[in-house]
């Protein structure tokens, strides 16, 4: 027993001087990525030959080779040749609900299992509008501390309706006492199948929204109703404009109200990509984290057919290319961008999406330094985003080396070599 009770002391006292000893030499670890082509989110010039050096967790210092001075203890990862951005924003997503290409299934774990794919193509931080329900509470605390293996989290609780404004205003509340970011509301009829929001309810909730201090998302797909509620206050429109051409006075409320714009233009396409076996079925990149399993209800030719002849389905593939045009213009016009696809939906590929939506994007005109800004500094003005989105001294360290350079195509930004956050690496 003696014995015993000694052994037991000694390996604890073991334990505890390994741990220390471990916690201490990860305290005073310096990393720093050296050697490579920085683009550090916010639009400024890339640096070559740059480096990125980091400190328990957050970035300490960031420029070429001759600015910055590494301390003598940093372990340098020498990645010459490569790129290294900021971890990507998705600023509208969904977690948790769906499992294969199913919703209705919305638990804790497939929370945490959504959230490891998106850090695996290297979304970094997700801003999940809408569905999310208590069990996600939790998850948004890895916002204020080291994260690892998951993207970040924000959450916008439940999707706000009701049939008074009373009835939506006690929806506000019951977010707000679950704890949420942002507050969303959809003003839609569904392509005329549905009853669309009356303005004595969304303005009640916009008003509630801001003063218990959220910012409002919106839902939108008229042009019409895109300005009634940006004159109403809306501050984020969460979809593209769809119906038609944007025009001088959506832009001018836009301006005057600082609101961004997120296209979600992967959101059309799931719609009706379906409709046939689609061609990223095959993509290397989408089978890298998805099995042939997962996909196999979307091959059913009864379903693809379903797709073919669905009215709705249809009509939003008609008018992806207006979509598309509306992006490229408000972008030009100076309106900020911020990348969003409303993946997380069914059959709506979280990770994989984020990166068509940037091809989309880049498609439709912008240029591969906007596409970049969208998914990363962008999102922390438009989203009131804390220490992220850019690679900058104070900053989270979140950011994804490149083996190419997605400013010679944004296709390079699947070149995934290395994803961190909080200066945790993500095992790939
Ligand atoms: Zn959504």
């Amino acid at each position: 027993m003696k014995t015993f009770q000694y052994l037991t002391v000694v390996s604890l006292l073991l334990l505890f001087t390994a741990c220390g000893a471990d916690r201490t030499t990860e305290e005073s670890a310096y990393t720093a990525f050296v050697g490579g082509t920085v683009i550090d989110g916010s639009g400024a010039a890339p640096i070559s030959d740059g480096v990125v050096l980091m400190h328990g967790g957050r970035i300490v210092a960031v420029g070429s080779r001759d600015q910055v001075t590494l301390p003598e203890n940093t372990k340098i990862r020498d990645v010459t040749g490569k790129t290294v951005i900021p971890g990507l924003i998705n600023t509208h997503g969904h977690v948790g609900d769906v499992k294969g290409v199913e919703g209705g299934h919305y638990s804790a774990e497939n929370a945490a299992h959504d959230l490891e794919r998106y850090a695996q193509y290297g979304i970094t931080t997700v801003v999940s509008l809408g569905g999310d329900r208590k069990e996600a509470v939790p998850m948004r605390f890895v916002n204020d501390t080291t994260a690892n293996q998951r993207a970040r989290l924000y959450i916008a609780g439940e999707v706000i309706n009701g049939n008074t404004p009373e009835e939506a205003v006690a929806v506000v509340d019951s977010n707000h006492r679950m704890g949420v970011d942002f507050m969303k509301i959809r003003v839609d009829d569904n392509l005329g199948t549905s009853k669309k929001m009356p303005a004595e309810i969304y303005q009640a909730v916009i008003d509630r929204s801001h003063e218990l201090g959220y910012q409002l998302a919106v839902h939108t797909y008229y042009l019409d109703d895109a300005k009634k509620l940006l004159q109403s206050g809306a501050d984020l429109v969460a979809h593209s404009i769809r119906d038609q051409q944007v025009d001088d006075t959506l832009i001018d409320l836009m301006k005057a109200r600082n609101a961004c714009y997120c296209p979600t233009l992967t959101r059309e396409v799931s719609t009706y990509v379906y409709e046939d076996t689609a061609a990223f079925f095959d993509d290397p990149f989408f089978l890298r984290v998805y099995s042939r399993e997962e996909i196999q209800p979307l091959l059913d030719p009864e379903r693809q057919q379903q797709v073919r002849n669905s009215i709705s389905a249809q009509t939003y593939k008609r008018q992806l290319p207006v979509a598309m045009a509306n992006m490229k213009i408000l972008s030009d016009r100076g309106v900020p961008i911020i990348m969003g696809t409303d993946s997380g939906m069914p059959a709506r590929f979280i990770g994989y999406f984020e990166h068509m939506e940037m091809q989309l994007m880049a498609e439709a005109g912008m240029t591969p330094m906007e596409i970049i800004q969208s998914a990363t500094g962008n999102a922390i003005p438009c989203m009131k985003l804390k220490d992220i989105g850019l690679l900058k001294p104070g900053y989270w360290a979140d950011l994804v080396v490149l083996d190419g350079n997605p400013l010679d195509d944004i296709r390079n930004l699947q070149q995934i070599a290395e994803v961190w956050i909080g200066g945790a690496q993500v095992v790939q």
